[in-house]
């Protein structure tokens, strides 16, 4: 019997968001927390915090202590730095059941992580261990590529650097406009919103593209 030829399998990476995927996610909740520490009313922070300082953050334009100096004197609030510094890292909790999805996931598949954040990363990093994970150089922080999601570039220099076509990807994050991006630029887009739900439409995606 001749051998059916054997199609070659699309999908070759699923690319993880970080913050609200692999970590819980930074609800209005986030910036009620954040004003409580500061001692500020949350409509006076939420501005500050969102705004162009966080974009400057996550492209690196600014470290971690910048932000959180400049924040602290925009909204009137004086803490200790390095108090504030522990506190706002601390707010990122890592979400065991997505990265033990991520883990098994990455034995069939080649996995990066692409997240917007700040030069603060390390720091957070050096609980959550992401290089145990994700392989280094398939990890694309927004700070050192000077770029940042939702925009184009980085997803296409992430793409680039893995030697990836973007139909070749599957993208995971939980915030609309990311998505967006990535369906646009012609990846298979999952939004999160629970690990069963992420699964369920990855099955999906593989089984589509198996057929
Ligand atoms: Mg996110």
């Amino acid at each position: 019997m001749p051998k059916k030829p054997t199609k070659e399998k699309k999908i070759k990476v699923i690319i993880f968001d970080n913050n609200g995927v692999l970590t819980t996610n930074d609800s209005e909740d986030g910036y009620n927390k954040v004003a409580e520490f500061l001692e500020v009313e949350t409509h006076v922070l939420k501005p500050v915090w969102s705004g162009e300082l966080a974009q400057a953050l996550d492209e690196g334009k600014i470290t971690c202590d910048d932000f959180l100096k400049n924040v602290m004197s925009m909204v009137g609030a004086e803490k200790d730095l390095d108090d504030f510094r522990s506190f706002y890292l601390g707010r990122y909790v890592q979400k065991h059941e997505v990265r033990d999805f991520a883990k098994r996931i990455g034995n069939d598949f080649e996995i990066a992580l692409l997240t917007n954040f700040g030069d603060g990363f390390h720091e957070f990093n050096k609980r959550w261990k992401l290089e145990e994970i994700f392989e280094e150089d398939k990890i694309f922080l927004s700070c050192d590529m000077k770029m940042r999601k939702p925009n184009d570039d980085i997803f296409l220099s992430a793409l680039e650097s893995l030697g990836r076509k973007p139909e070749e990807a599957v993208f995971i994050d939980d915030n609309h406009d990311n998505i967006d991006t990535a369906g646009r630029l012609g990846m298979a887009t999952i939004l999160f919103e629970s690990l069963e739900q992420v699964e369920k439409d990855l099955q999906n995606i593989l089984q589509y593209d198996y057929a």
